[in-house]
């Protein structure tokens, strides 16, 4: 077993005071700084995707231009490439990540495997490189890019885990909504903390088949 985390889109312009911003956001970013300063030995590899769009077009329809923004699949400007708005959030340490993804690059992109790494590697091929088995979620947002990102995960032959206390959604109701079908879909809904639990027991030599 190989187990990879990635973080989802923990940017200034999806938390709090941010374009796009989403409550819970910044505690979602210490939250997982927290996470890996405490277990770093829990992931072989940690893959953290932006949402990395274009200056000064409409991103395939993504940004709202002539009608205020419906927030389903057109949205306020945000994560410009380049501006501070898509920089990852100042309580996120990015020093634990082994792979920097950008997304949206043009066009609309809801999922980090539709992403590449500056080099333009692709997700899909640096999990098979690496031999990546699991996979820990955990970002911003619950509704929608985390939910994609889930759903690919499985789509790609992964065993996913959704770290439910360091996710955070646009809305509540779609954001249960979609914790049902990523769970229906084949993701463990686990907190962080039940997960670090359950990797120390299995390094005291008491854990059952982990
Ligand atoms: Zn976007």
């Amino acid at each position: 077993m190989t187990r990879a985390l990635f973080i989802i889109d923990v940017q200034n312009d999806f938390t709090e005071g941010g374009a796009l911003g989403v409550d819970g956001g910044s505690a979602v970013a210490a939250g997982v700084t927290g996470l890996l300063a405490r277990h770093p030995e829990l992931y072989s590899s940690v893959f953290a995707s932006r949402d990395w769009h274009d200056i000064g077009n409409d991103n395939g329809g993504h940004f709202a231009r002539d009608a205020a923004p419906d927030y389903v699949s057109t949205w306020p400007v945000h994560c410009v490439a380049g501006t501070s708005g898509a920089e990852y959030h100042p309580a996120l340490a990015t020093d634990a990540v082994t792979f920097h993804i950008r997304k949206g690059q043009g066009k609309p992109a809801y999922s980090i495997f539709e992403g590449t790494t500056e080099a333009g590697e692709t997700v899909g091929a640096l999990l098979a490189a690496r031999g990546v088995t699991d996979i820990d979620i955990v970002g911003l947002a619950t509704d929608h890019c985390v939910r994609a990102s889930t759903l690919d995960a499985l789509e790609h032959g992964q065993h996913v885990r959704v770290l439910t206390d360091l996710i955070a959604g646009v809305a509540a109701g779609p954001s249960e909504a979609a914790l049902a079908e990523m769970a229906h879909a084949g993701a463990v809904l686990a907190t962080s903390h039940a997960v670090a639990t359950d990797a120390e027991r299995a390094d005291a030599g008491t854990g059952t088949d982990s």
